[in-house]
């Protein structure tokens, strides 16, 4: 009995002439993640990847799962592969069958024939199934309403597959087919799920992170890697890029208004995180910023601290409440990492007063009591990089 994975694809169907460009960065995932779990030959044929073990070194449940976070799949599920011919179903299901439905109380059969020359339609696929499944399972009951699982009979070009118990992937679009962003990633909860959802919508999501080190400690930088490792199965991101703001902080410390040191510091942030874009071929930044959530996420703080870059700047957290933003980082597995307490580059020199509502002339002031453009780039030569794996 051979058993092989299926994913079926979401959006993907809907983009027509393009269609093969997306999955063939699909594809692309899957087979590097393949050769991770010992070897898998990867294919795609009628809206479905068929994902098939090499040998007995082939890490079936490793890979499942790992197929579970690649975006542009909608789900997924192990499958036996049968001969066509109502027997060889019939063989397949009570013997591959018994053990996906222990302590299973209800189900039901749902068969898809693609191949018209089969010799029994859809329903009486199903009726047959059931039959042998009522016959080999004990205590089971069918239930066409709401089954506790749904088996599954698909006759396709070359085989059968039967199947029970389909799990929910991630949904989404390719990584890579919507190109490069670059998440500005700290400790806290925001960013993290701004990698997410814009990994979600196809982008290759590159990291880098501010630290501001003696006054953020190693920890806290270990803290952002682990992060990072936590969002990479869905972003793919192999290396963060850690950036040091100790000198230009205690710069606007020694020289700026107190009430200004918050975006003084967002500016920089901002223009150096547009530097190592451009240099790592990024064509937009994403921040996890939520509208009104802090001094420095007003429409009037966000104004002043965008009109640094010209690059667009993804915000796809700016419209959820902070609990919205928490179940999806729940979901994603980065909470609990995120609520240890470290300190961030941000919550050093936290000015009393920040201003909410800006004037943006008065900043301009503050900003022109430093060399901007120097010490961002200085800031930006001595980057560093950390490889996550
Ligand atoms: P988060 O929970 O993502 O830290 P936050 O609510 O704490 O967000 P801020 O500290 O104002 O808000 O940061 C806003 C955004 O700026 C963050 O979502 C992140 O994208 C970016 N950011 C903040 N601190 C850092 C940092 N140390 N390195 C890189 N980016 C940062
Ligand atoms: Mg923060």
């Amino acid at each position: 009995m051979k058993e092989i994975i299926l994913c079926k694809y979401g959006e993907i169907v809907l983009k027509g002439t393009n269609r093969p460009h997306f999955e063939a960065m699909l594809s692309r995932e899957l087979k590097g993640r393949a050769k991770r779990h010992g070897g898998f030959n990867v294919h795609t044929a009628q809206s479905t990847v068929f994902i098939e073990p090499l040998d007995e070194f082939s890490d079936i449940d490793g890979m499942f799962e790992s197929c579970l976070s690649v975006f542009g799949i909608v789900a997924a599920v192990k499958a036996c592969v049968c001969e066509k011919t109502p027997e060889a179903i019939y063989d397949a299901v009570r013997e591959y069958l018994p053990e996906k439905l222990e302590g299973v109380r209800t189900f039901k059969v749902e068969a898809k024939r693609s191949d018209k020359r089969f010799p029994m339609t859809s329903p009486e696929i199903s009726r047959e199934v059931g039959g042998v499944i009522l016959d080999t399972v004990r205590g089971i009951k069918v239930d066409l309403h709401e089954p506790e699982v749904t088996v599954r009979v698909e006759v396709r070009e070359e085989y059968a597959y039967v199947h029970a118990g389909q799990a929910k992937a991630a949904g989404g679009i390719p990584v890579g087919s919507s190109g490069r962003g670059l998440l500005l990633l700290s400790g806290g909860i925001d960013s993290p799920v701004a990698g997410y959802m814009m990994a979600k919508r196809g982008m290759s999501v590159q990291l880098l992170h501010y630290d501001s080190f003696p006054y953020t400690s190693e920890r806290a930088r270990e803290k952002v890697m682990e992060l990072a490792r936590i969002i990479s199965p869905y972003t793919c991101t192999r290396q963060a890029c850690v950036i040091s703001l100790t000198k230009i902080q205690e710069t606007i410390r020694d020289n700026c208004d107190e009430d200004y040191f918050t975006l003084l510091l967002r500016r920089f942030m901002m223009r150096i995180a547009e530097m190592y874009a451009k240099d790592a071929n990024c064509g937009a930044l994403i921040t996890g910023e939520s509208l009104g959530q802090v001094a420095s996420q007003t429409t009037e703080a966000i104004t002043v601290t965008n009109n640094i870059v010209t690059m667009p700047v993804f915000r796809p957290c700016i419209g959820l409440d902070k609990e919205e933003i928490v179940t999806v980082a729940r979901k994603i597995g980065s909470f609990e990492t995120s609520i240890q307490p470290f300190e961030d580059c941000c919550t050093v020199f936290t000015p009393r007063h920040p201003r909410t509502r800006p004037e943006l002339a008065k900043l301009l002031a503050e900003e022109a009591k430093l060399d901007f453009e120097a010490l961002a780039k200085e800031a930006f030569d001595n980057r560093e990089y950390i490889k996550l794996f």
